[in-house]
């Protein structure tokens, strides 16, 4: 299997194309789960305090470095604010809650989980990552779910241009307008929910297509996002699944594939509409 490339950050910091979303992974199996896929060779992990997985996030990351497997500089591990740590304070105070579970010397990227516009705090949280960021507690950091309305307010206010924004994204949902916006300020883009949470997988262009190229629903679906740019984390339960997602980088999709899973664009989101979540 072909490893996942590094994408280079604003920062110059690297960050695995694909790596492993824990969204609804069980605190209890947390560890062994990103156990097996660390194994497998994921080195990138997506976390938040919400999934109120960390502690086993970070045993298992912390187990694999001290067996001897990796360095700890080789892997790339993802936590989120969330939104009732929005403020300057809050967030720090969150940001230390996170590393007490998750159990490490520093983090390597940080985000705002979702912009809440209505609290009308997201500058202020954000603050509180440059302060970490520039303390050096942070290699990177950024934020998720923001819409274009909200990258521009936080741009205006902001001394460091976030490294990514996480937002849902798959054919239904391309985002084109915001991935033109995140590659003309330097913003990486990352794909949550990148299978449509599974759903994509019955849809009978993509089934089409995995007939036609010999590889799994889920494997073109990835291979779509990555030839697009995107960063991927699909979540899955076995090792079966999570092999079978990260072996997406030695083969290509056609030009007419990749243009008829462009043309599934409906705007249907399998999660809530930023602008509405507070
Ligand atoms: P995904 O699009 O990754 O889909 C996950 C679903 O697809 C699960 O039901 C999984 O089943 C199934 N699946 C995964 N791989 C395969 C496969 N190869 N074959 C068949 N079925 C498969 O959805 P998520 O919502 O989990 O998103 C991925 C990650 O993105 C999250 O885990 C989280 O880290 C992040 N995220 C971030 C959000 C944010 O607000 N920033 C919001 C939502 C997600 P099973 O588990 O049973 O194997």
């Amino acid at each position: 299997m072909d490893p996942a490339p590094k994408l280079t950050l604003n920062n110059g910091v690297l960050m695995d194309q694909a790596g492993y979303g824990t969204y609804k992974v069980p605190a209890q199996d947390a560890a062994p789960l990103v156990n097996a896929a660390l194994s497998l060779g994921y080195r990138h992990i997506d976390t938040a305090a919400l999934y109120g997985n960390e502690e086993g996030v970070g045993q298992a990351v912390r187990n694999f470095t001290e067996a001897g497997h990796v360095v700890r500089e080789d892997l790339f591990v993802t936590s989120k604010v969330w939104n009732t740590d929005h403020g300057y304070d809050a967030a720090l105070r969150a940001f230390e809650t996170s590393m007490q579970k998750l159990g490490f010397d520093y983090l390597d990227l940080y985000l705002i989980h979702w912009p809440c516009p209505d609290r009308g705090l997201f500058v202020e949280t954000y603050k509180a990552l440059e302060k970490l960021y520039s303390e050096g507690r942070i290699r990177a950091i950024g934020v998720s779910n923001f819409n274009r309305e909200h990258l521009e307010e936080l741009l205006d206010a902001a001394s460091v241009v976030p490294a990514v924004n996480q937002v849902e994204l798959h054919p239904w949902l391309p985002q084109r307008d915001l991935r033109s916006f995140h590659e003309a300020n330097g913003i990486r883009t990352v794909a949550w929910s990148p299978l449509g949470r599974g759903a994509l997988l019955e849809d009978p262009v993509v089934r089409e297509i995995a007939g036609s190229v010999g590889r799994s629903p889920a494997q073109v679906l990835l291979r779509w996002h990555v030839q697009a740019g995107h960063t991927v984390i699909p979540k899955a339960s076995s090792e079966e699944r999570m092999a079978e997602n990260l072996d997406i980088f030695s083969f290509v999709l056609e030009p007419a594939h990749v243009a008829a899973l462009d043309g599934m664009d409906s705007g249907r989101r399998t999660g809530s509409n930023p602008s509405e979540v507070n």
